[in-house]
């Protein structure tokens, strides 16, 4: 007996680092199938090696809501119905800096960052609105201490992702009582995030960045980086009708104690 026994899910971005991690860990709690929407081929292709017919890959950019609505067909057309989205494709700025950014690269930024970090979330939402309306199912946003605090990002970065708890709190103060709307806010975390091509960092990756795993674990209380897999557990959580049905506009930490640090 798993948390989610028969549940059906779609994530974003699930083909790498937290996307991966949460498919892997709702599989692992019972879930009939997971569908996946990500731009990789070879990530479509590890997935269906690793679990087969329970994972649902569909090519295509978070920025497109034709791409989300096949998502969501191929997921329902899979499994049957649809009872837990999660928006988690997201791309980061590199602490990329107010100053020395130059004004064409920062407005560029802006757009190619608030097009994944937000609107990804919002074009998902709109898909599967529909599908979680007629299984009283739940979103779930991958926030980010950002979310709440500075210092996790540059200015754009930030404010998306403190732009994404407006939408978290919006959505689920429109889709109640039929569909609830959380959200978990990971801290550092320990895989290839990568960053837009505005700011030429398309190729880099968050995990490559020399002594970031020592700055994450000085910089919070609990003392160490996270991986994928430790946040894990408060999307199921937020996923299970039977454990989290009187919760909706709820956020859940999961980054080390960004709320307490500084030392
Ligand atoms: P990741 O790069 O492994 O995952 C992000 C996924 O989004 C990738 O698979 C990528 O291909 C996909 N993606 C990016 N742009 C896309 C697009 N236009 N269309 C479709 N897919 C797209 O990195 P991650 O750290 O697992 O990121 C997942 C989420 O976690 C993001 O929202 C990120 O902001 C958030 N987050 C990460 C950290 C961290 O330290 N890694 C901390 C807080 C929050």
């Amino acid at each position: 007996m798993g948390w989610l026994d028969n549940d059906v899910a779609l994530v974003t971005g699930g083909g790498s680092g937290i996307g991966l991690a949460v498919v892997r860990r709702f599989l692992a709690e019972g879930a009939r199938g997971v569908g996946v929407l990500l731009r990789d081929q070879r990530q479509a292709g590890a997935l269906q090696e690793e679990f087969g017919e329970r994972v649902c890959p569909v090519i295509g950019d978070v920025r497109v809501y034709a791409d989300h609505e096949r998502a969501v067909n191929a997921t329902v057309a899979a499994y049957g119905k649809l009872d837990t989205l999660v928006g988690n494709a997201g791309v980061w700025d590199f602490f990329s800096s107010l100053v020395k950014t130059e004004p064409d690269a920062l407005a560029a930024s802006f757009d190619e960052i608030f097009d994944v970090n937000v609107k990804g979330y919002l074009l998902a939402a709109r898909a599967a609105a529909a599908e979680l309306r007629k299984s009283n199912g739940s979103m779930i946003f991958t926030l980010s201490n950002a979310s709440f605090y500075a210092g996790g990002g540059g200015p754009v970065y930030v404010a998306s992702k403190h732009a994404a708890v407006g939408l978290i709190k919006q959505l689920a103060y429109e889709l109640a009582p039929h569909v609830r709307v959380n959200g978990v806010a990971p801290g550092g975390t320990a895989t290839p995030l990568k960053g837009p091509a505005a700011l030429g960092k398309q190729d880099a990756r968050l995990s490559n960045i020399p002594g970031f795993e020592q700055a994450v674990a000085d910089a919070v209380p609990l003392a160490f980086m996270a991986q994928p897999e430790d946040h894990t557990g408060h999307y199921v959580l937020l996923a299970s009708r039977a454990n989290s049905r009187a919760t909706t506009a709820a956020i859940l930490q999961s980054d080390g104690g960004w709320e307490v640090r500084g030392r």
